[in-house]
């Protein structure tokens, strides 16, 4: 059996700290499906092509690491993906709130769906898709935080032409 993790989340932009937690997430599972949300409560700053292409383009070399779009269910993206795992990253204890109650719902919605926490390296504790966004809207250098092949997108924001 191939053992399939969705890793859900906006990934806007997607960042080393999630770099981090797929890579602890191959270590677990055959394969990894980055679920990005079109989430457009949350109003990301990137189009959903753009977040999924940076998504893509950091994995293009890891064939275990897909990635695709979503705006339903997240039980349902497992479901269709076949995945029996959700994976998550935790930084601090402020993100376990949040963290909690999600896997606590989806457990809910599909008890055949385990979530799984990773914790990203140290170094990476700091890092929020936020402060990148932040920093780079006001020229800042976001490179070492982001992955090389988000970079150009990233840096488009300074231009006000994200995508
Ligand atoms: P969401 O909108 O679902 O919070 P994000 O893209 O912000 O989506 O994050 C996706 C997941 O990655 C979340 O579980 C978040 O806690 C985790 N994550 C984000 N940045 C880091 C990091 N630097 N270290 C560990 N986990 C992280």
């Amino acid at each position: 059996m191939t053992r399939i993790a969705i890793y859900p989340g906006t990934f806007d932009p997607i960042t080393l700290g999630h770099v981090d937690v797929i890579q602890r997430g191959l270590k677990l599972f055959d394969r990894v499906v980055i679920g990005v949300a079109e989430n457009p409560n949350k109003g990301p700053t990137f189009p959903l092509e753009a977040r999924l292409a940076m998504a893509r383009d950091t994995f293009a070399d890891e064939p275990r690491v897909q990635a695709v779009a979503f705006s339903g269910l997240l039980v349902d993206l497992a479901r269709d993906q076949g995945a029996h795992a959700i994976l998550r990253g935790l930084r601090a204890a402020s993100d376990f709130e949040y963290e909690f109650q999600m896997a606590t719902m989806n457990r809910r919605l599909d008890e055949n769906v385990e979530t799984v926490f990773v914790m990203a390296r140290e170094d990476y504790t700091f890092v929020s898709s936020r402060f990148i966004r932040e920093i780079a809207s006001m020229g800042g250098d976001v490179s070492g935080l982001v992955p090389e092949a988000a970079l150009p997108h990233v840096n488009s924001l300074l231009k006000g032409i994200s995508g």
